[in-house]
């Protein structure tokens, strides 16, 4: 642990001393709570899929940090200098140029979002019938691992499975899975290692120095390519800060730079991390798959140097990158899900511990324990809070994981969650306080909550689309 005082140590050291995000408000947007029949309604005309529902219909949305972020007044500023030439706009080499410094990569493809990304490298790096190994599956991620011919295969440690287990860097990947591996299939049939920075369906874990650069050497005695998914990637570099030796007094910025220097490439989705609305990016050192993704991107995405973003748009996400990497920005972010997840725990109420950096994942599993899992605990808690409060959350649990691909029959994971995912510089810590007593009631009636049959199953990431109704 560090000696250096953050806002939460100072807070202890001298008694009540709060900390306190590092920005202010100078424009709102009006948000209220609908009534209890409304909500019933809504749920009930939203097939009880928090994605289905109408944004008007909510009060507090925790359905994702995905592009629901508040841009700064230099963003916002950005905006208004979009070069909007069809070639060659002076934002698209903005963008490569901060991308190039603060990830440190060399060839730059944008995209419009992070499946655009994922698209390109998935295409570019994988040949029908290899093994694409990876700390745990991400459902856009593997989906178009699986569609270039790859098959995705688990290699997180197994403390990553188990959401009472407190290893500090849960999301590491299991070296001696990967070996076992590669002495299976061999290493040509290992398409790349697909490494994510705090992992999102294990709970928003992080990923160690130390296993990112054992990583590396392992991987280099086979010639074997990491590509990054850096989407939350700074959160991760918090942890590393916190946690690991000799990270306490070097900044979010040098981290970040280090953990990419130890990765061939990346893919992002800019609408996390990166503080823009929409925006995406692939970054790669090799010029092999640079030019096959740069020679794709006009196929799917738009020309290269703009990918399916305007130009503006490019000029807001350069800025984000700078702003997202600034050390008071990160830690009041991940502050703030902290503040969460203490009341949660606070009050005994299960959730997946340590608290990630984006989100709670609230353990539906040990709530709803009388629910089986093909009755969709994860999902039904999502529509309970719905009824409570109009808080929106989403599952990620036996809706998310989809069905085998082999065997037809639904995934099963280990972790059938429900996620609390926060937004970037929009919520006070009183919406949190609002938040946290409606998790309380409707933990509170955990007994007399039942479960939901899926009436509808459409055949990709059936989570976005499925419909339900009670049992
Ligand atoms: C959101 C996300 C993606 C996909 O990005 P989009 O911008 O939604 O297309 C990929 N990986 C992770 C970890 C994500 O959270």
């Amino acid at each position: 642990m560090t000696e250096r005082p953050t806002p939460q140590t100072m807070g202890q050291q001298y008694g009540r001393r709060s900390w306190a995000e590092p920005w202010k408000i100078k424009m709102v947007e009006p948000i209220a709570m609908i009534g209890r029949e409304e909500r019933e309604r809504a749920l009930r005309e939203a097939g009880y899929n928090t994605f289905l529902l109408r944004s008007e219909d909510v009060y507090i949305d925790l359905l994702t940090d995905s592009g629901t972020s508040a841009m700064s007044d230099r963003q916002w500023a950005g905006i208004m200098l979009g070069d909007e030439a069809y070639a060659g706009s002076r934002n698209f080499y903005h963008l490569e140029e901060a991308i190039q410094t603060y990830y440190g990569y060399r060839y730059i493809v944008p995209t419009h979002q992070g499946r655009g990304a994922e698209h390109l490298i998935s295409q570019a790096a994988i040949k029908p019938g290899q093994f694409v190994p990876g700390n745990m599956y991400f459902t856009t991620t593997r989906l178009h691992q699986e569609l270039a011919g790859g098959t995705f295969v688990d290699v997180i440690i197994d403390e990553a499975h188990d959401p009472t287990n407190l290893h500090p860097f849960k999301g590491n990947v299991d070296l001696d899975k990967l070996q076992a591996l590669i002495n299976r299939e061999g290493a040509d049939k290992i398409a790349y290692v697909s490494l994510a920075g705090t992992v999102n369906m294990a709970g928003g874990q992080p990923v160690s120095m130390a296993n990112v650069r054992d990583l590396r050497a392992l991987c280099d005695r086979y010639g074997i390519r990491i590509y990054l998914d850096a989407t939350r990637m700074v959160e991760n570099c918090l942890f590393i800060q916190e946690r690991e030796d000799g990270y306490a007094d070097r900044p979010i910025a040098a981290i970040l730079r280090e953990f990419c220097s130890c990765t061939d490439g990346a893919w992002m989705s800019a609408k996390k991390d990166n503080l823009v609305n929409i925006g995406g990016w692939l970054a790669v050192n090799h010029e092999d798959v640079f030019d096959l993704a740069r020679n794709m991107v006009v196929i799917y995405e738009g020309l290269h140097t703009y990918g399916g973003m305007a130009g503006r748009d490019m000029e807001a996400l350069a800025i984000g990158i700078e702003e997202s990497v600034q050390d008071d920005h990160v830690r009041a972010r991940v502050g703030q899900v902290r503040y969460l997840g203490d009341l949660l725990r606070d009050w005994g109420i299960p959730i997946v511990l340590p608290v990630g950096g984006h989100a709670i994942f609230l353990d539906a599993r040990r709530i709803y324990p009388h629910i089986p899992q093909d009755q969709f605990p994860g999902q039904t808690l999502a529509a309970e809070l719905y009824l409570d409060s109009g808080v929106r959350s989403m599952e990620r649990g036996n809706v998310s994981a989809g069905r085998d691909p082999q065997t037809g029959d639904h995934r099963y994971p280990a972790l059938e969650l429900t996620r609390l995912t926060i937004p970037r510089r929009v919520y006070t810590q009183a919406h949190m306080d609002v938040v946290a007593e409606s998790v309380k009631a409707v933990y509170d009636a955990r007994q007399q909550t039942r479960g939901l049959k899926m009436v509808y199953e459409p055949k990709y990431l059936r989570f976005f689309q499925a419909r339900f109704e009670p049992v």
